[in-house]
Order: C-alpha cells, then sequence, then structure tokens
C-alpha cells in the first residue's frame, strides 16, 4: 500500500479527489461544541468534514472551515440532502439553503442522504444541474444499495463519485464493495467506530495490542486497507488526534483476515437493504 498521511487523497470518478480521513459532525452539538472540534481536527491534519442538513450544525461547520485560516481549495466540505426536501425544485431549494447555512460558495461534494423512494430521481438530476453550475463540485449518495445504483445507471445513466455508507469489520459489505471498485465509486465508511460498540471486541484488542495502537484506530485502518474513506466521529481532542494517527502503522494478511472474519450484518445507524 503506497505510504498515506491524513492529508493523502483518492480520486474519484468525475477526475476530482476526495482526502481519507474525515471528521463526521452527526450528532455534534451545534454551537461551540462543533466549530472545536472542527478547529481541533483541522489543526491535527484533517482536511474534510462530513456534515448534513438533517446534523443542524452547518453553520458551526462553515465557520470553523472559514475561519481556521486554511486556503478554501485544501478543505473538503460534505453537505447532504435531507429527505424531506426530495424532488427537483425542493433540493435545489434544499441547496441553496446548506450553501447559505455553511457560509461557503461551493461544497467539495452534495450527497443523496438516503434513497427515498419515488422523488429520488428527480432529486438526482436537480444535484447534476448544481455540479454543473460548480457550486457542488463532486455529486454523490449516501445509503444507496447495489439496487439502488443500478436504478441509477439504467434510467440515467449515471453514475455517483461517492456511496456514503456505514462500514466496519461488523458490516463488511462484500458485494457492495466489489460493485463499487467495478464502477469505480468511492465508498466513505461511516460510523467506521460501530458508534463505540464494538470497540471492546477481544479479537481487535488482540490486534490492536500486538500493534501497539487502539481498537479505534485499527478499525479505521482496516477501512483504509480496503480502500475505502473513513469518517469517524468525536467532538474530543484527544479522540480526533487518535482517530488520525492510522498512518504510522500497516495491518499485516494475518491481522486483515482476523478483522475480515468478523462480519455479523451490524448495522449501528440506519439499514438501507429493504428500502424500494
Ligand atoms: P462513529 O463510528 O464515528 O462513532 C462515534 C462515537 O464513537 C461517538 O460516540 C464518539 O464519542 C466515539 N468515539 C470516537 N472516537 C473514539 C475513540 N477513539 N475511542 C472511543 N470512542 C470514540 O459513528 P457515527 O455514527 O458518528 O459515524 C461517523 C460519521 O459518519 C458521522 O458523524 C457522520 O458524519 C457520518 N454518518 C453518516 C450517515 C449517513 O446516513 N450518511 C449515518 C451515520 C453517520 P465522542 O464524540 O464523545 O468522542
Amino acid at each position: 500500500m503506497a505510504k498515506l498521511d491524513s492529508k493523502s487523497r483518492i480520486k474519484m470518478n468525475d477526475g476530482r479527489s476526495i482526502p481519507i480521513l474525515g471528521l463526521g459532525v452527526y450528532q455534534s452539538r451545534p454551537g461551540k461544541t462543533t466549530v472545536d472540534a472542527v478547529r481541533a481536527a483541522l489543526e491535527l491534519g484533517y482536511r474534510h468534514v462530513d456534515t448534513a442538513s438533517m446534523y443542524g450544525n452547518e453553520a458551526d461547520v462553515g465557520r470553523a472551515v472559514r475561519e481556521c485560516g486554511i486556503p478554501r481549495k485544501d478543505v473538503f466540505v460534505t453537505t447532504k440532502l435531507w429527505n424531506d426536501d426530495h424532488g427537483y425544485d425542493e433540493a435545489m431549494r434544499a441547496f441553496d439553503s446548506s450553501v447559505i447555512e455553511l457560509g461557503l460558495e461551493y461544497v467539495d461534494l452534495y450527497l443523496i442522504h438516503w434513497p427515498v423512494p419515488k422523488l429520488r430521481l428527480d432529486s438526482w438530476r436537480a444535484m447534476k444541474e448544481i455540479a454543473k453550475s460548480g457550486r457542488a463540485k463532486s455529486i454523490g449518495v449516501s445509503n444507496y444499495t447495489i439496487k439502488h445504483l443500478e436504478e441509477l445507471a439504467d434510467r440515467l445513466g449515471d453514475v455517483p463519485a461517492v456511496n456514503q455508507v456505514e462500514f466496519s469489520p461488523f458490516l463488511f459489505q462484500r458485494d457492495l464493495l466489489d460493485y463499487c471498485a467495478e464502477k469505480k465509486i468511492v465508498i466513505e465508511a461511516y460510523s467506521p467506530l460501530t458508534r463505540g460498540k464494538r470497540l471492546k471486541d477481544r479479537r481487535v484488542a488482540k490486534v490492536a495490542e500486538s500493534l501497539g495502537k487502539s481498537p479505534a484506530q485499527v478499525l479505521l485502518r482496516w477501512c483504509l486497507e480496503k480502500g475505502l474513506v473513513v469518517l469517524p466521529k468525536s467532538t474530543h481532542r484527544e479522540r480526533i488526534e487518535e482517530n488520525g494517527e492510522i498512518f504510522d502503522f500497516e495491518m499485516s494478511e494475518g491481522d486483515l483476515a482476523v478483522l475480515d472474519d468478523l462480519n455479523e450484518d451490524l448495522h449501528v445507524s440506519w439499514d438501507p437493504t429493504n428500502q424500494k
């Protein structure tokens, strides 16, 4: 594996690139908590923040990004279209509200948060217009299964740049990983720390101990080894730092095999499997 660092990027199928490490801010309280978390992450070398209109903290993310002193082009900001805002006109309006909240001229990535039935194709048409205008540099989806991706390809002939889904060794989505690799869709792993639910797993702990790293770092590194973008969330500076220190070690074939075996289809967030 090529030597990576916190600012490393991977190529997307639209010719742009995305930093492999991003700070998640879901359930990060609006106001000082979120501003401080994003500031800390940017100070510690993160160059990517993942928010959504549904999180209620776009304004805080935007403020931290605007005030951080790092050139705007070097910080990657993602936000998302919420379920109540689907449809062509609605999506256009929702995007306008998001950029106003963020106080930014453009976002790097705009995602459909969830594959809302009936309306998602109209929303995607709006996203394409937004991308054409340059106000979203890249567009993608979230919580899409292969079925939803195939619908987009069959009906509109489109392939999103990114699919943001829950991913961890405990939810090792091999089929989706293979499908997205073939279509050159970047997978972003959300809830990569299982929201803390499996950080005490003894098999993870054993690998972590042998590497002199923490269980959180091992879960994140596993995602990187699979070629994914990782989006750990924390509002604590020391954890934000810990989650960013995943570039000074590699996992052996043996370590990877142990983690590859942990799948239990665990969804700690949403499960889109049965979404029509
Ligand atoms: P994570 O798997 O990132 O886990 C976050 C939890 O783990 C928090 O409770 C945090 O606590 C704790 N934590 C963070 N770092 C450590 C550490 N080093 N050791 C121990 N505990 C730690 O869950 P999320 O669900 O937040 O997912 C991450 C991001 O992915 C979200 O913030 C969001 O940006 C995105 N996401 C997207 C979804 C979508 O539908 N597109 C759905 C869900 C998430 P604390 O903050 O107190 O440190």
